[in-house]
């Protein structure tokens, strides 16, 4: 293991069975461990048999004074896992400070890679996965978190947040004023736990669903980007695919409503114009 280098050691989002060998080996090796939470990541070491070694909480509010002194051992050739309570460190965690000033100083920084919550939502969501961006919390501040929305009103890349439990209604009423109510969105809670589930619909509905719902768990939501208006003919797509759907649930003896109400739902098109389209197939 080369000394004083800064190993960037992702933990499991739940289900400890993805925690990986290497970052097994790499916390068995290092001098000390910085944690997000000393207290979670001594649970987490005993739960997974590992020993305790050496320890530093460095976290929000400690980062700065915390950030020189892990620095300081790094240069004295000492080796360091980050950790943090769950997923990648520096994804909406503390780490980014850390990272920044280790290249500043050319500590070598190795990431140990594993759960990243945002990256599993995104590949269980449906939703396009060849461009995406991670716009993380939306900040509690009604100005900022406006500001941030309109910013994102054009974005066409599939985009990411992270979101708890009860700030969720008034984040989907949110989504849903910047992007309109026919939005796709895919909602990931509890992922790799017992009651994992991906949701899929739009804003609409979820604003609905979780108004009826009260929302337990952690989430990542998902975004479908801004259409391309220049784009008809993927929008024609969308409706031919829509149509094949209903017919295949109206021949399964589904009434056309409820099949117009599902694939509306599912495939982001407008229920309305599905509705004749699918009438005029009929007639
Ligand atoms: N660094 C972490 C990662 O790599 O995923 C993210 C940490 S951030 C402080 C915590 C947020 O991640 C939660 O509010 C939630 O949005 C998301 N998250 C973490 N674990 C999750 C899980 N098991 N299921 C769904 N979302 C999760």
């Amino acid at each position: 293991m080369p000394a004083g280098t800064l190993y960037l050691v992702a933990t499991p989002i739940g289900n400890l069975g993805d925690f990986s060998s290497r970052a097994r080996q790499t916390l068995e090796s290092v001098d000390f461990i910085a944690a997000e939470d000393t207290r979670v990541t001594k649970k987490l070491l005993t739960a997974l048999s590992l020993p305790f070694k050496p320890m530093v909480s460095y976290f929000e509010h400690n980062r700065r004074q915390r950030g020189e002194e892990i620095l300081s051992r790094l240069l004295d050739g000492q080796s360091c896992a980050l950790v943090t309570d769950a997923g990648t460190p520096a994804i909406s965690d503390p780490g980014e400070d850390l990272v920044a000033l280790c290249a500043q100083h050319a500590v070598p920084v190795i990431p140990v890679p594993g759960c990243c919550a945002a990256v599993c939502a995104l590949a269980a969501s449906g939703l396009p996965t060849g461009r995406w961006c991670f716009e993380g919390f939306l900040s509690v501040n009604k100005k900022v978190r406006r500001t941030h929305l309109a910013g994102l009103q054009d974005e066409k890349r599939t985009m990411i947040f992270y979101e708890a439990p009860h700030k969720l209604c008034q984040t989907l009423c949110d989504l849903q004023d910047a992007f309109g109510g026919t939005r796709r969105i895919a909602l990931s809670r509890e992922l790799t736990k017992l009651h994992e589930q991906t949701l899929r619909m739009t804003l609409a509905q979820a604003v609905a669903y979780f108004s009826e719902t009260p929302p337990r768990g952690e989430f990542v939501l998902i975004v479908e980007g801004a259409p391309d208006p220049s784009d008809e003919a993927q929008d024609d797509d969308r409706m031919a695919q829509a149509l094949e759907q209903v017919k295949t649930r109206v021949a399964a003896g589904e009434t056309r409503k409820d099949a117009v109400k599902m694939v509306s739902a599912a495939l982001g098109v407008k229920k309305n114009a599905l509705y004749q389209a699918a009438l005029a197939l009929e007639e």
